[in-house]
């Protein structure tokens, strides 16, 4: 399920981006700007960055390390990033693609449980259904 990158994807996180900055504490402000990236979401230590071009970046995988980010090259990546940061950042939830006709309702028998206890699906990242193989 890719996402489309558009420019007004890659305005809106710039917009998001400089929000965040003039909020941010003086620690947090000088790492989103070393990163060029907004925090979307952390997760058992580890944390998830979006920059304005759709590139997801991932931190704390190295725990001698924590502040090392990598790019998160999953193909689930931006959608993830883009499904949990639309809980913190209600404007993102326009860059989530919409169901299409042909969409699937997600056949993961873990969904409905996952769902329920407020977890993530991985199959469909949250979104209830998935694109046909
Ligand atoms: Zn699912």
């Amino acid at each position: 399920m890719g996402v489309e990158w558009t420019d007004d994807a890659r305005l809106l996180v710039e917009n998001l981006i400089a929000a965040e900055l003039t909020a941010a504490s003086d620690d947090d402000r000088h790492w989103m700007q070393h990163l060029e990236a907004l925090p979307v979401c952390f997760d058992l230590g580890t944390a998830y960055y979006l920059r304005a071009d759709g590139c997801v970046l991932v931190a704390g995988l190295d725990s001698d390390d924590p502040k090392h980010a990598v790019v998160d090259s999953r193909p689930t990546a931006l959608l993830n990033a883009l499904v949990s940061g639309s809980r913190r950042y209600p404007q993102m939830s326009a860059l989530i693609p919409r169901r299409p006709h042909h969409a699937i309702d997600c056949p993961d028998p873990a969904h409905e449980y996952l769902t329920s206890k407020g977890i993530r699906c991985p199959r469909c990242c949250g979104l209830g259904w998935i694109e046909p193989e």
